[in-house]
């Protein structure tokens, strides 16, 4: 992930050493940077806590220390990451890099540049798709995510999709054979898979998003989002019906997924439609057993929120499936 605002040159100084400062130089420049060090350090523990023998002393020592500490660990990095943030907002440079996002979505994206807004971070991440994992490119904002396909890599994207960051939840995927580094964004319209390169770039990834998410609710007062879209199970985990676990895919007996649990099942394990009005306006497909835990103690509204598939509305859901595998 390539963070904005964050890139320090190459040639910038990594340690105190290396700036060739004598041995006391090299302490009190530590100091500064970790004042823990004074505790540690049995010299600064000599000259620093030793001398100080009434009650009244080591009290008011002790309370400065903490307040010190609160300051140096809780108070500034978050004021300084706050500002950081304020700062790019108003930036022209901020306003160039989101023109430029914006540039290669094409006339076919939707304008990115509003007030407020600040693009945080950008990278490749492999999205685990319904037909199998593909490289996306992803932006974030300090409101939302956007990816795209790479048509050509830092050029020009396409298929945009923006997620708003409040009704966004991340949680960490254990790793699994090649799919390493993942962790899974769920939201009420769609949830899905995401892997990073490397672990230090998953945890940048999720910190940050985590990090919007939180600042978001905070600011809106909102609860965190509870309901969420249910991850799809790839289709190569499946060969035959994940409910009756007899049908067996072929290019006639195609693949569904239900809307709710996500399994790939049959034509016959899913031919109803129920309305989740999270996902969409229309009644959407599921499978059976949902079916039943979803209208079961809902009788009143059941008449007009769901209904058999016929042939016809078969066929119109089949498309929606293929739209659906195109991502
Ligand atoms: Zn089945
Ligand atoms: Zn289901």
């Amino acid at each position: 992930m390539f963070l904005i605002g964050s890139s320090t040159p190459a040639s910038a100084p990594q340690s105190p050493e290396d700036l060739n400062l004598s041995c006391f130089q090299v302490d009190l420049l530590r100091l500064l940077a970790c004042p823990a060090s004074c505790f540690l350090h049995p010299e600064m523990f000599r000259l620093i806590v030793l001398p100080r023998r009434s009650p009244v002393e080591v009290f008011v020592f002790v309370r400065v220390t903490l307040l010190f500490f609160i300051l140096r660990y809780c108070v500034l990095p978050v004021s300084r990451e706050v500002k950081m943030v304020d700062r790019l907002a108003n930036s022209e440079a901020n306003s160039k890099r989101i023109g430029v996002v914006e540039g290669c979505f094409g006339a076919a994206g939707q304008p990115l540049a509003i007030p407020g807004r600040v693009l945080i971070g950008e990278g490749v991440l492999t999205k685990l798709c319904r037909k199998k994992p593909k490289a996306r490119q992803f932006f974030l904002f300090n409101d939302i995510l956007v990816y795209g396909n790479i048509v050509i890599q830092k050029k020009k994207y396409n298929k945009q999709h923006i997620i708003p960051l409040e009704s966004v939840t991340i949680a960490t995927v254990p790793d699994e054979g090649d799919l390493r580094n993942g962790w899974l964004i769920k939201t009420p319209t769609k949830s899905f898979a995401v892997y990073a390169a490397t672990a230090t770039e998953k945890s940048e990834w999720m910190n940050h998003i985590g990090k919007c998410v939180g600042d978001l609710l905070q600011k809106s007062g909102k609860a965190p989002t509870g309901e969420h879209a249910a991850v799809w199970v790839p289709d190569s985990e499946a060969t035959v019906c994940m409910r009756c676990q007899k049908v067996k895919f072929t290019p006639v007996s195609r693949r569904h997924h239900c809307r709710k649990c996500g399994y790939v099942v049959c034509g016959p394990c899913s031919d109803k439609k129920c309305l989740l009005p999270s996902q969409s306006s229309k009644p959407v497909r599921v499978c059976e057993p949902c079916f039943v835990q979803l209208t079961s103690g809902s009788q009143a509204s059941r008449s007009d929120s769901i209904g058999r598939m016929g042939s016809k509305f078969n066929n119109l859901s089949d498309d929606e499936d293929e739209d659906d595998s195109s991502d």
